[in-house]
């Protein structure tokens, strides 16, 4: 009888230990062929935040295509954190869904605020902006959840230039030049999508 037990025990052990060792392997998407060209990815690419079932392997080429893609296609307005090393993802979120989902956060109505008094042209090319450029000198992987909770304008503006407006294509050549010079990679990248206004933040859960 209780070797019967031992043995359950130890059954149950090995399954929970595959299960989360394949888990985490499917999670993981860094280190492994890029879905679209085969290089090795150092991102993964996701289509909403937080689905990582479906998160995509891909290089850093094959990446910044996509998000020209996304970008040019998102017909909202969003602010956009430059990417800083340390969180594990890079996503959208939209920002009246993160108001109903986390109301003791600042960061929602922070972003609606600085987006209403967005200039309209791009700061890089005049044409039209729908993106708001926040620099992120001081964000880490222990403290972005300051940046969530207390606003932009109380934390990484306070330490950081003013917000500039940017169009799709100058805003993705921004976050492309950084992932390049600073060798920043993210298991989670997503991209704004729709027409919701909202923001892309260096982020964890
Ligand atoms: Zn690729
Ligand atoms: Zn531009």
């Amino acid at each position: 009888m209780e070797i019967t037990l031992v043995l359950l025990g130890l059954v149950f052990i090995v399954v929970v230990y595959l299960f989360v060792k394949r888990k985490s392997e499917t999670e993981w998407p860094v280190g492994k062929p890029c879905s679209v060209c085969g290089a090795e990815a150092g991102y993964g690419y996701d289509r909403y935040a937080e689905d990582l079932e479906n998160i995509k392997p891909m290089c850093l080429k094959c990446l910044i295509s996509q998000l020209q893609q996304d970008y040019e296609t998102f017909t909202g307005r969003a602010l956009v954190i430059q990417p800083a090393a340390g969180p594990p993802s890079y996503v959208f979120q939209p920002a009246k869904e993160w108001r109903n989902n986390f109301k003791d956060t600042k960061i929602a109505d922070d972003v609606l605020s600085l987006l209403e008094g967005m200039e309209p042209n791009c700061h890089d090319c005049g044409q039209k902006a729908s993106f708001l450029w926040v620099e992120s000198k001081g964000l880490n992987g222990d403290n972005f959840s300051d940046t969530l909770d207390k606003g932009i304008s109380e934390i990484l503006l306070k330490r950081n230039p003013k917000p500039i407006p940017l169009c799709a294509r100058c805003c993705v050549g921004r976050i492309a030049k950084d992932l390049q010079t600073e060798h920043i990679t993210y298991g989670e990248v997503c991209s704004p999508k729709g027409s919701a206004d909202g923001f892309v933040v260096p982020m964890g859960y």
